[in-house]
């Protein structure tokens, strides 16, 4: 109920500023607010990025979490200093960020991510929460190779715990070497809160340090 008082107020504020900068969008039973605060929105890269919500979203939520949120909220902010964020069904993007570099639309990808792993207060760690996103915009992204955005390759300085890019090339080695469909299960008790660290050992018979150290004895993916 919160979140369409607040959809609602944005809406009204965004209304009474520029009426064209609203954008509301509705395919295959998702609903999407695009809400651009930019004075003239670059309508193809728009159009890309709304594109690029229906393509990615409806994947993910088949993947992972069908029960996830059938409306989101996309703002691109033109104040915002950070990439991007989300929060609960609101993702906000950098207008900076996406003008310097227009082909990372699978920003997105990662972004609304969050909003299907709805961890909540999350029992697990923050690396592990964004090694998955990072790991989704990988296996789902639609212009990764483009934006110049890969899968960080090992190095002996890197642990686990350094999330995104590198933890997500670790849960990609689990998942080729070791067990198929680990990282759907960790996933899955992330958001049932039901994941601790032994999670890994009963999952593929190993902690996850065990597991580090064989990645990193044997990297390739
Ligand atoms: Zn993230």
């Amino acid at each position: 109920m919160k979140k369409y008082i607040l959809i609602t107020a944005v809406l009204m504020a965004a209304i009474s500023a520029d009426a064209q900068q609203i954008a509301v969008i509705k395919r295959n039973g998702y609903k999407l607010v695009f809400f651009n605060q930019e004075r003239k929105p670059d309508t193809a890269l728009q159009t890309r990025m709304i594109n690029t919500f229906f393509n990615v979203y409806p994947t993910l939520a088949a993947e992972y979490n069908p029960k996830t949120l059938r409306e989101v909220m996309i703002t691109i902010d033109t104040a915002y200093k950070g990439v991007a964020e989300t929060d609960k069904g609101s993702v906000k993007i950098s207008s900076a960020w996406m003008h310097k570099h227009p082909e990372d639309i699978d920003v997105i990808t990662h972004e609304v991510m969050h909003i299907v792993q709805n961890y909540g207060e999350s029992v697990g760690p923050g690396w592990l929460t964004e090694g998955i996103a990072d790991y989704a915009r990988y296996k789902f992204g639609v212009n990764n190779p483009a934006a110049g955005w890969s899968l960080l390759a090992y190095k002996s300085t890197q642990n686990y715990d350094n999330a995104y890019r590198i933890t997500a090339r670790f849960l990609l080695w689990i998942e080729e070497k070791v067990k198929p469909g680990t990282v759907k299960t960790l996933d899955a008790q992330l958001r049932a809160h039901t994941y601790t660290n032994e999670s890994w050992k009963q999952l593929t018979g190993k902690t996850v340090d065990e597991l580090w150290k064989s990645y990193s004895e044997k990297p390739e993916v």
